[in-house]
C-alpha cells in the first residue's frame, strides 16, 4: 500500500503510462488554474467551492479518501467513449509528477472503491512494488493512482501538459451563449491568472463516442458542469 512514489513511477513508467489523467467540473477546473494545485473532493468542500455531488462521495468519506486526490493512467473519456462523469476538463499531466510528489504517499488502488465493500484492504490497494509490476495494468479503470496525506492539495504547475475540454454543443436558454465558449474562456482567464500557459484544447471525439447524448441526456446535470449557480 505504501509504495515509495519512487517505485510507483518506475513501475507505471515500465507499463508505458506517460501521463496521468484528472476530469472535474469547468469551475473546479478554474480553481485547480488559479492555485496551480490540484485538491481533493474534501478540501473543495470544505474550503466552500462549489462542486457537482458524485455518488462516490459518501463512499469516499467512509473509506478515508475523502482528502486524497485521484487520478486516472488513462483519459477515460477517451477510453470509454462516454463523458467522464468528473466533469468535461480533462488535466494531462505528465507522469513524473509522481516521482516529484514530494509531499505526500502515493497509492494505487486495486478496485474502485465503489467496489470496497467486504473486500481485504489487499484487495482494495496495490501492496508492493512487485504487485504492480505484476498485475498493474494501463487503462483498468479500476486502477486509480491516489496521492495520498498532501492534504488535499497538489502542485502541479510543472507538470501540467495539456487541458482538454468537451463540446457539449448545448447553448444557453437565457441568451443562446454555447457552454463551451462560456467554459474557454473561463478556463483561459483562470490560466491567466494563474500564470499557467499550456494548450487548451477542444476535445476530438473518438468513433461513436456518446459524450454530446451523454450531455444533452441529462441537461440538468451538464449545466451544474458547464456553468453552475453560484
Ligand atoms: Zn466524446
Amino acid at each position: 500500500m505504501d509504495i515509495s512514489s519512487e517505485q510507483v513511477y518506475e513501475a507505471l513508467a515500465a507499463k508505458g503510462v506517460a501521463n496521468i489523467h484528472h476530469a472535474n467540473s469547468v469551475i473546479t477546473a478554474c480553481q485547480f488554474l488559479r492555485t496551480g494545485s490540484l485538491m481533493s473532493r474534501g478540501t473543495v468542500d470544505r474550503n466552500g467551492l462549489f462542486q457537482t455531488k458524485q455518488a462516490s462521495d459518501d463512499i469516499d468519506k467512509k473509506y478515508g479518501i475523502w482528502f486524497d486526490v485521484f487520478a486516472d493512467s488513462v483519459d477515460i473519456h477517451d477510453r470509454a467513449k462516454w463523458a467522464n462523469k468528473y466533469g468535461p476538463v480533462t488535466f494531462v499531466l505528465d507522469i513524473k509528477l509522481i516521482e516529484e510528489a514530494s509531499t505526500g504517499r502515493v497509492w494505487v488502488t486495486k478496485l474502485n472503491p465503489t467496489k470496497w465493500e467486504g473486500k481485504s484492504r489487499e484487495e482494495c490497494w496495490f501492496s508492493s512494488a512487485e504487485d504492480l509490476k505484476a498485475y498493474f495494468v494501463k487503462g483498468c479503470f479500476d486502477q486509480m493512482i491516489v496521492f495520498r496525506h498532501c492534504g488535499g492539495i497538489l502542485p502541479f504547475k510543472d507538470y501540467l501538459k495539456e487541458i482538454i475540454l468537451d463540446n457539449p454543443k448545448i447553448k444557453t436558454e437565457e441568451d443562446e451563449v454555447d457552454y463551451y465558449s462560456m467554459a474557454f474562456g473561463a478556463l483561459r482567464l483562470s490560466m491567466t491568472e494563474g500564470r499557467i500557459d499550456v494548450p487548451l484544447h477542444k476535445r476530438v471525439c473518438p468513433p461513436e463516442c456518446s459524450c454530446v447524448a451523454d450531455y444533452q441526456g441529462d441537461r440538468v446535470r451538464t449545466r451544474e458542469m458547464y456553468l453552475p449557480k453560484i
